[in-house]
């Protein structure tokens, strides 16, 4: 006889299923519940992923990282538009550490993203950290899964260039993508921060501007200092005027590019190496995670107060507490 877990878990996971073929079929609104479980941080998550995990693996998930002002919001505007063009069903993550918003209601969203309004073919979410990047780290990785699963052949994922944050989601990403634009003083200074190292492609936006042609200078120079591998991808530098959509011919180049880089990362082998790299990052992200909740929940104070009071060395009480995990 099943016990009462056993009964709630099978319902859930029906609930799930049924859901996720709501999604699939395009109801928007199973999907932000879906997603709002991964975002809410559910006790539910856990068997939602395991039950979806096997209709995963097929999406391509593209990064767009960059300074605020760089134009990322149109530049995603343009290629959704692009991608729709060629038919394809394509989801937008924008996921904004620095905000404390979440839930898909962004003005942003609305703006940016009104002329896809009425296309079911396209979905937009976005994820704030409300004030915790942790949780924002954790959830992700989970929404890009809910998407992928929902059957999105494509996944725009856009963040917000701060850092730490944005090299994190570029690394959750097949394709990335760094924009940059003139007029914007520390543009080049900022992708010095780790994400030149990240990029798969360079876009220099705004290209109406005279001079945007500085900016693929400085970034020509930079690039040629940085070690490739031989026969490794070489980033290209692609310049768009991204508020002329589908009519400037770098949006039109940005996504051959990006069909360019696909087909490089299947062929080269570098997907499956990227995709076991981010489930590594992961499991050791999630272990960690409990491990330090174990390891703190009982039992620290004892030995906190021996090491501060000199009877107990720091590395001999490190040690009681992980045998404890063991015993
Ligand atoms: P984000 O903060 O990186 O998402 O940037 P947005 O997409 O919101 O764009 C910031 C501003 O730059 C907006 O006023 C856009 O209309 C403008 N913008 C975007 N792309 C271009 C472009 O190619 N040329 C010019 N001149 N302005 C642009």
């Amino acid at each position: 006889m099943p016990g009462p877990q056993a009964v709630s878990a099978g319902a859930a996971g029906a609930d799930t299923a049924a859901e996720l073929d709501r999604a699939r079929a395009g109801d928007p609104r199973a999907l932000a519940r879906l997603l709002s479980l991964v975002e809410d941080s559910s006790p539910r998550v856990r068997s939602v992923i395991r039950d979806l995990l096997p209709r995963t693996g097929q999406a391509r998930v593209i990064g767009l990282t960059g300074a605020p002002g760089v134009g990322k919001s149109t530049t995603v505007g343009a290629l959704v538009g692009a991608f729709r063009a060629a038919g394809r069903r394509v989801a937008v993550l924008a996921v904004d550490p620095t905000s404390p918003f979440t839930g898909g209601a962004l003005l942003g969203d609305r703006v940016r993203m009104q002329e896809h309004a009425t296309d079911d073919q396209v979905f937009i979410r976005s994820m704030a950290s409300r004030g915790h990047l942790g949780g924002l780290a954790a959830a992700t990785p989970q929404a890009i899964r809910v998407l992928d699963a929902a059957g999105f052949e494509l996944i725009l994922v856009e963040t917000v260039g701060v850092g730490q944050a944005e090299v994190a989601v570029a690394s959750l990403c097949d394709s990335v993508v760094v924009l940059l634009a003139p007029g914007m003083g520390d543009s080049i200074q900022a992708a010095k921060a780790g994400i030149l190292e990240v990029a798969d492609l360079f876009v220099v936006n705004k290209a109406d501007k005279p001079e945007y042609h500085q900016v693929v200078r400085d970034l020509r120079a930079m690039l040629a200092l940085a070690p490739r591998e031989p026969g490794g991808w070489k980033p290209p530098i692609i310049t768009t005027v991204a508020t002329g959509g589908l009519r400037d011919p770098g949006i039109v180049e940005l996504e051959s590019g990006l069909d360019a880089h696909w087909s490089w990362l299947r062929s080269s082998g570098e997907l499956e190496r990227r995709r076991r790299g981010r489930a590594r990052e992961e499991i050791t992200a999630l272990a960690f995670a409990a491990l330090r909740a174990a390891l703190t929940a009982d039992g620290i104070d004892e030995l906190a107060d021996r090491v501060a009071a000199g009877t107990l060395d720091p590395f001999q009480a490190a040690e009681e507490l992980l045998a404890r995990q063991n015993a």
